[in-house]
């Protein structure tokens, strides 16, 4: 019962975001990427491209606002190397900053930078910079602004970002950083328990201009997440990464029910409750996978393949089965390391990518191994069916109505697992 109170506002928190995206892109995608970009900003990377993979390329059809399609459109946040992220403090007259800005600040560094780092092998080397190292206090109060759950960019986003530029430009140069981090200060606002407001416009090119630039990727994090389960100090800071998801490319995972599409497999579903990881499909489509650590399974016929937990650094991670042009099953496998800190069943996960839905609309679908089960887990806010979703040595995937077939046999190696496909 707790946990259904805790997860209804995030519910009604995905639609609002959901809103809020749409209506940032399509302005952009109304005026045909009028490609002003930071001077740091390159486009964001494309994975690894070769023959062998191609079928597996899915890409997201234009009129998907953000896609799980391969590579990432322009106008986001580069995902690799190194990524300066502009982390701004701000405040109002009508809830004046509590504490010490950096302490605000210290809530979610340095955790989120270490997430990024394990979560992409070291690819991504996440800088949070505070050039005001105070509270920005801005010039009306947080009751003016009209911020709400499901606000859209315009008009209430559009001042506060207006003001906010205005506010730090004498001593930041906005051309220096990827994007933009609003840290606001808890006290503005509802409870996130209540309300969920924590929102991220990205891809805005519309947005206003600093220093020449758009601020057009910028994430926006209110209140605490915290359940008051004790768990904030160590978790409570994973709205910032699953907001940054957004600035990279990510859609959101969750839907309208909830996590129930692709449960704690991904910060994208869930980024309350115990720590998690990414899918490996999302850490492919944001370039921290090398193309030799990828499968493509699109011939007739029974391929082979050795898997090694995504969660571990090196080898090979990921096979695809290509359904069409913007679908494909995805092979991975799970166990409890590195950000995944929750996983009660170690195992193959196998989830169906979908380049043609929208965020928010379900576009990845993990399959659960056993169903109505209840799943293995006991952790506070983590969605409890899909967390014995793997399959395990000796088990079988099977589609009838594409001909796929997928089983699953332990590797040789400690932790691999051997996964064999068969398409009709
Ligand atoms: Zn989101």
């Amino acid at each position: 019962m707790q946990l259904s109170r805790r997860i209804r506002p995030r519910r009604a928190a995905a639609l609002a975001t959901v809103a809020v995206l749409t209506l940032a892109v399509s302005t952009a995608a109304g005026s045909g990427h009028k490609a002003a970009r930071t001077t740091s900003g390159a486009a964001p990377i494309a994975p690894a491209r070769t023959t062998a993979l191609g079928p597996c390329m899915i890409d997201g059809s234009r009129s998907v606002q953000l896609s799980e399609g391969v590579p990432t459109g322009p106008g986001y946040s580069r995902s690799t190397g190194t990524v300066r992220a502009l982390t701004l403090m701000v405040d109002f007259s009508d809830a004046p900053g509590e504490g010490k800005a950096l302490d605000r600040f210290r809530e979610f560094f340095p955790k989120t930078r270490q997430w990024f780092r394990t979560a992409s092998y070291g690819r991504l080397d996440y800088r949070p910079e505070t050039p005001v190292p105070h509270w920005l206090r801005m010039p009306k109060s947080f009751k003016e602004y009209g911020i709400e759950r499901g606000a859209p960019f315009e008009e209430g986003y559009r001042r506060l970002v207006q003001d906010i530029v205005s506010a730090a430009d004498p001593e930041v140069d906005f051309r220096d950083y990827d994007f933009l981090n609003v840290l606001v200060t808890p006290n503005a606002g509802p409870s996130a328990l209540d309300t969920v407001l924590s929102v991220t416009f990205a891809g805005n090119a519309e947005a206003p201009i600093a220093d020449g630039v758009p601020v057009a990727n910028a994430s926006f994090v209110y209140s605490r997440q915290d359940d008051g389960s004790g768990s904030y100090a160590r978790t409570g800071y994973r709205v910032l990464p699953h907001e940054n998801g957004h600035v990279f490319g990510l859609p959101d995972l969750y839907t309208q029910e909830g996590g129930s599409a692709v449960g704690h497999w991904d910060i994208m579903s869930e980024d309350w409750g115990a720590n998690n990881d990414l899918l490996g499909w999302h850490k492919w489509k944001l370039g921290w996978l090398d193309a030799s650590q990828v499968g493509c399974a699109a011939r007739p016929g029974t391929t082979e393949y050795t898997l090694t937990p995504l969660e571990r650094a090196g080898g090979p991670k990921l096979v695809f089965v290509p359904l069409g042009a913007r679908t494909l099953y995805a092979v991975e496998v799970r166990v409890r390391a590195g950000n995944d800190e929750a996983v009660c069943r170690p195992g193959v996960l196998i989830y169906k990518v979908d380049a043609a839905v929208d965020t928010g609309m379900g576009p990845v679908r993990v399959f659960d191994s056993r169903r109505n089960s209840g799943g293995c887990t006991r952790s506070p806010n983590v969605q409890a069916e899909l967390s014995d979703a793997p399959f395990t040595p000796g088990e079988v995937f099977k589609d009838p109505k594409r001909g796929v077939r997928v089983s699953v046999a332990r590797g040789g190696e400690a932790g691999s697992y051997r996964v064999r496909v068969t398409r009709g």
